[in-house]
């Protein structure tokens, strides 16, 4: 099955305003000769702002994080309801910043995303071991308890538009990047669990990114893998020049 390619910037918490409406405009310059989805994720602040200056341009513009109750006494949390407010479509939940930093747990995230599917975000779902679950054996496991537990409860038509992301933590922001071999070991085993989960003819058809240190001189190589249907970039979607070479990957 053919599925349609999708990359991803996640601009944690860099950018005001003001420069998060420039880098937009220097993504502006990439040909997606790809036809590729492109998604950025600017901090709260900065969301309203992106959809108004990526009019025309396609680009899907997410939160970082939601969080799942519609509004409310919970001070500083940003409800699905306002992120849609803001234009935004998509969401990513369980980036492993919000795991292991602000503890999303999987009953955490699980309700995220019952909340942001009741309001129609987009979901980027991330999985991903540490180096330490790696080097004992257990990043399939790991992964398919995110996987059970933060989706518990939803069917294939639910989450008929859910992107998968698998970051391994170890290769975050470190320069350390899966091998195109590890990633694509990682995401079939990843398939795999969704085709026991959900179905075969969702696995089929559900996109699951690469994060992890992507960058102009490995994205050709990790994206040339025919389990790896697009990229979640950190650093390197900060830089209009570098992320437009990630967006027209070879
Ligand atoms: C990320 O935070 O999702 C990420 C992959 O970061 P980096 O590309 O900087 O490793």
């Amino acid at each position: 099955m053919s599925r349609k390619p999708f990359i991803a910037g996640n601009w944690k918490m860099h950018n005001t305003v003001e420069e998060s409406v420039n880098l937009i405009e220097g993504l502006k310059a990439a040909k997606n000769k790809n036809n590729a989805d492109i998604m950025v994720a600017p901090s709260f602040t900065s969301l309203n702002a992106v959809v108004k200056a990526s009019a025309g341009t396609g680009f899907k513009v997410a939160a970082q994080d939601c969080y799942y109750e519609d509004k409310g006494a919970f001070t500083s949390q940003v409800s699905p309801v306002q992120v849609k407010g803001t234009g935004a479509t998509h969401v990513i939940l369980g980036h492993s910043e919000r795991r292991s930093l602000f503890g999303d747990t999987d009953e955490i995230l699980n309700k995220k995303v019952g909340a942001a599917l009741n309001h129609g975000l987009v979901i980027v779902f991330c999985v991903g071991e540490t180096l330490e679950q790696r080097e004992s054996g257990k990043t399939e496991k790991v992964i398919k308890d995110q996987l059970v537990n933060g989706l518990k409860g939803f069917g294939a038509e639910q989450l008929k538009d859910l992107v998968i992301a698998y970051e391994p933590v170890w290769a975050i922001g470190t320069g350390k990047t899966a091998t195109p071999e590890q990633a694509q070991d990682t995401h079939k085993a990843i398939r795999a669990m969704l085709a026991e989960q959900l179905g075969k003819e969702f696995a089929a058809g559900v996109r699951i990114l690469y994060g992890g240190s992507v960058k102009a001189d490995n994205v050709d190589a990790i994206m040339a893998k025919e389990d790896v249907d697009g990229v979640l970039v950190g650093g390197q979607s900060l830089i209009a020049e570098k992320f437009n070479r990630i967006i027209d990957y070879n």
